[in-house]
């Protein structure tokens, strides 16, 4: 049963006050120690942000893909890691749960994926399958009851603060149709997680590698059946390529603001910069791009929504808004001037957070092949 208006009205509120007056302060403290504060988690945990999209039965709010995305916009407000606390849980990682499980795995596992007791990570990418991810070597080989698993991961988010992983895995034999996909407990034996990697950006969300050395998967822990898992994964994605369109929308707005504002109170040559027709030109190019890739973002939900196929649509999106909000953060540190390079302005930093999303859930390379591939199935 979807959310009433009213209370759907009420969550955003809370939402965009929870970003404004709790999130904001902290963007510096976060970004400065690399790690979300246990305080912050536990509201984020209290308001259900955890199992946004996870359905009621489960505990979780349920939210349609349109109204999810109005989430990830008020969440892109604000330094992207507060978002990536709850990201996997509401995303890549519970969604193959959500869309393949069995009855029994949903009930195992939903409900504490819903109230972020349990932290959920996704595990496609490998050191030789990035980009080309249906060619992962991580293998998993049935024995008896189990599937013994073995294998590298690469760059996941949350792994170490993960108690579940959804991995992708060869069952079979080489390209898309020889991959499953299990649910595998991080306190399995075998199961070993990396040190949080140095990143560009994004402090306070973390990656890590994670090895799987021959760990007993249970059989029942496998999602759908042997050879679907590349597919679930695909379909994982383009639900996922919508959120991150939406989260780079909410920063470009941001961004837009800080820089308009900026602008109206730095005076140079007499006046303030915001009188100066170039400057006006950045600010309308954000402006113009932001509000397209908004409707992209608003388009393809709707779609999703009504049951459509949305490949094309939710990778057009990830693509046009991810650039987006490159090219919108770049201007901004321009019209901040030199202040734009200066890490307490806090510009510099979300120029660097923003460059993740062009990279992360497909390369813009791979959102143009999609577009294209998807644009000649349908003929034009
Ligand atoms: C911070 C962070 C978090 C991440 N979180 C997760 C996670 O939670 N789970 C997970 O599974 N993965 C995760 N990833 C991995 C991420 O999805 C991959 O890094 C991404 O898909 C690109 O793969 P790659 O790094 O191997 O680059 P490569 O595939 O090696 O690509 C390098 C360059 O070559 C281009 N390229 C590759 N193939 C083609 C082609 N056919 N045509 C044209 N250009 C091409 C790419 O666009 C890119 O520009 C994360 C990565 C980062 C950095």
């Amino acid at each position: 049963m979807p959310l009433d208006a009213d209370t759907f009205d009420a969550l955003i509120d809370t939402i965009r006050r929870f970003v404004a007056e709790r999130l904001r302060p902290l963007e510096g403290k976060v970004a400065d120690e690399d790690e979300v504060p246990a305080e912050i988690v536990r509201e984020m945990k209290a308001m259900g942000l955890f199992g946004l999209s996870i359905p009621q039965e489960f505990g979780g709010l349920g939210l349609t893909m349109s109204e999810e995305v109005r989430v990830a916009l008020e969440f892109g407000r604000t330094t992207p890691a507060f978002r990536s606390t709850f990201g996997t849980n509401v995303g890549i990682g519970s969604q193959g749960l959500v869309m393949a499980g069995s009855d029994a795995q949903k009930a195992q596992w939903l409900p504490g994926i819903a109230s972020g007791e349990t932290i959920t990570s996704f595990a496609l990418t490998e050191p030789g399958a990035g980009s080309d991810s249906a060619s992962v070597q991580t293998r998993a080989i049935r024995d008896g009851d189990v599937y013994r698993l073995s294998g590298s991961k690469r760059f996941i988010t949350n792994a170490d603060k993960a108690s579940l992983f959804t991995v992708m895995a060869r069952t079979g034999g080489e390209g898309a149709n020889g991959v499953s996909a299990f649910l595998v407990p991080a306190d399995l034996p075998g199961v070993g997680i990396g040190k949080p990697e140095k990143k560009m950006g994004q402090q306070g969300a973390h990656v890590c590698d994670v090895n799987f050395d021959d760990v007993p998967v249970p059989a029942s822990n496998r999602l759908g059946e042997e050879g679907e898992g590349f597919r679930i994964a695909m379909r994982v994605l383009d639900r996922g390529r919508l959120h991150i369109a939406a989260v780079c929308v909410g920063i470009s707005e941001r961004l837009i603001a800080d820089a308009v504002a900026y602008a109206a109170q730095r005076k140079q040559f007499g006046k303030p910069l915001a009188e100066f027709q170039l400057i006006q030109a950045m600010i309308a190019d954000s402006k113009t791009e932001t509000m397209a890739a908004r409707a992209l973002v608003i388009e393809g939900a709707a779609l999703k929504d009504a049951g459509a196929p949305i490949t094309l649509e939710a990778a057009a999106a990830k693509y046009f808004a991810s650039e987006t909000v490159g090219r919108v953060a770049d201007r901004a540190v321009q019209i901040f001037g030199g202040a734009g390079y200066i890490a307490d302005y806090g510009i510099e930093r979300l120029y660097r957070d923003v460059r993740l999303f062009r990279i992360y859930e497909g390369t813009s390379q791979i959102q143009q092949l999609v577009i294209a591939r998807e644009t000649m199935k349908r003929g034009g």
